[in-house]
């Protein structure tokens, strides 16, 4: 037998997930809660000495239940992006609790920023000029505790990411590696050249010595001792690109959906970043061996949390999964549309002011009716992004691989793959963040090859679309209508 230990750092809890390489499949996991800190509105943290003792005591609560430490190969890690640290390159202690991707502390800064240097940002980066990345979040870091500026003058202060945290922790402060994907979301990394942009770090007020050497997803970064035994830490990636590993993305027009509280939706580009020009965010997909694969991201804000809204506020079912056998009771949604733009509409619309309608009411609409036409807008939100991603990288989507809390509605998937035209595949592993990092490690020690990935990920349900196109298209217009009215009410 032998193991690898996926871990899935998240947003709210941190988790240990053992990943039979044999089996191939996950066989143990040990989750802790993280507690947020909200110290003023719009402001999120988390303590960053506590990410680490409760991802250490998921590891080591993981590592206790095998009979041969030995039998793990290594241990990789997967965790919430953009999330920023600071903390002294001597001694490893924080300097200041961990300031969230959700944080909206600098959100002045960045939109007085985006009028002069937004384009350049995106050319350079690939992302939207938004408070949500990482680097408007170091500025603040070093504007405001004086600790993190005198150490950073004195060239002792490390700023990163929480993957380079984790790693840097778990080996006893030999290691100070951040993966190209964690890079990539902290707008201070070129994606052309692959590196630190030094227009960038100095815009942002950074000293280059505070940041993490780049390596690539699949690189052995360090050691972890346990018990007098030295288990390697291989492989790292962001959360979303984890999944997108997970799914078996790799190659161009793969794409995986996350059908979560939002919808997230990854998109495999190959080997050249193209920077959109639609609202899409252009970002790493991953790095294997040397060499980096790019992927357009977009994300919808309300999926899964429209239905919560059916269930929690108008009562009309009390499960989530209950919605299934509700929209299935009528044959269509009876020219009903839900646009659930409850806080704003995300990619491709970006309209921040935007809030949700129904239209289409009829003297003879239901519940059911209602209900159906929520889950089938989470579908068409996917597809307003898959023409997207479509048209421009100049590629045809081959299969959407989907994963996410949803994803179990059978109904929603089968809309999903009439309306995008393609299959649509669900994976018996439903954990794909944490599969995709164990991948990640098995790769780079050598113990699977990129091929390998394809037959682990294994598909427990495929969804092939109906041969009725003009239906779905008519369909799909009715949408475009509906949000048209939302967007300019
Ligand atoms: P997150 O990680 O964003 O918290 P999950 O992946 O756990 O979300 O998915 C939970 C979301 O999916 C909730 O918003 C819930 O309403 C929705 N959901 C869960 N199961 C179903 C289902 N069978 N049908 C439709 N929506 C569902």
């Amino acid at each position: 037998m032998s193991y690898v230990i996926a871990i899935d750092e998240g947003t709210t809890s941190t988790r240990a997930v053992l990943y039979d390489l044999k089996k191939n499949k996950i066989v143990a996991q040990k989750a802790s809660q993280i507690k947020q800190i909200y110290p003023c509105h719009g402001y999120v943290e988390e303590n960053a000495a506590e990410i680490y003792a409760e991802t250490l005591a998921s590891l080591v609560e993981i590592l206790e239940q095998c009979d041969d430490i030995a039998e793990v190969k290594g241990i990789g890690i997967t965790n919430q992006r953009e999330t920023v640290i600071a903390w002294d390159k001597k001694t490893g202690k924080p300097l200041y609790n961990a300031i969230i991707w959700q944080c909206r502390r600098t959100s002045d800064f960045m939109s007085e920023l985006s009028k002069t240097h937004g384009e350049l940002i995106h050319e350079k980066t690939g992302l939207v000029c938004d408070a949500y990345f990482s680097a408007s979040k170091m500025k603040w870091l070093l504007d405001n505790v004086p600790e993190v500026k005198a150490k950073s003058e004195k060239g002792e202060l490390c700023l990163g990411t929480v993957d380079s945290f984790l790693a840097y922790k778990l080996t006893g402060g030999k290691t100070f590696v951040t993966d190209v994907t964690n890079a990539s979301r902290t707008m201070l990394f070129n994606l052309e050249t692959c590196s630190w942009d030094d227009e960038l770090i100095e815009l942002f007020g950074v000293d280059k010595r505070s940041l993490p050497k780049v390596v690539s997803s699949d690189a052995l970064v360090g050691e972890f001792e346990y018990d007098g035994v030295k288990i390697p830490i291989c492989g790292m990636a962001g959360d979303q690109q984890a999944a997108l590993l997970g799914q078996g993305c790799l190659n161009v027009g793969d794409s995986k959906i996350t059908y979560g509280t939002g919808l997230f939706m990854l998109y495999n580009t190959g080997y050249k970043s193209i920077i959109s020009q639609k609202g899409l965010i252009t970002t790493v997909g991953y790095g294997i061996g040397g060499k980096v694969v790019y992927a357009f991201e977009g994300s919808v804000f309300n999926a899964g949390s429209a239905i919560q809204w059916l269930r929690d506020n108008l009562g009309f079912f009390g499960k989530s999964s209950d919605s299934e056998k509700l929209a299935c009771e009528v044959s269509s949604s009876g020219g009903v549309y839900v646009v659930p733009a409850f806080t704003g509409l995300g990619a491709p619309y970006w309209s921040p002011e935007a809030r949700g309608i129904i239209t289409g009411l009829s003297r003879s609409t239901t519940k059911s009716h209602v209900t159906r036409a929520t889950l089938e807008a989470m579908a068409y939100s996917a597809k307003d992004l898959v023409e997207v991603m479509e048209s421009e990288s100049g590629s045809k989507l081959s299969e959407l691989k989907c994963d996410g809390g949803a994803s179990a509605n059978d109904f929603l998937m089968k809309f999903q793959a009439n309306v995008v035209g393609v299959n649509v595949n669900r994976p018996k592993e439903k954990e794909s963040t944490a599969l995709g990092a164990a991948f990640l490690c098995a790769l780079g020690l050598g113990l699977i090859a990129e091929n390998d990935i394809l037959k682990l990920r294994e598909c427990e349900k495929l969804f092939t679309p109906e041969n009725d196109r003009k239906k779905y298209d008519e369909l799909y217009d009715g949408w475009k209508k509906a949000v048209g009215r939302c967007l300019y009410d």
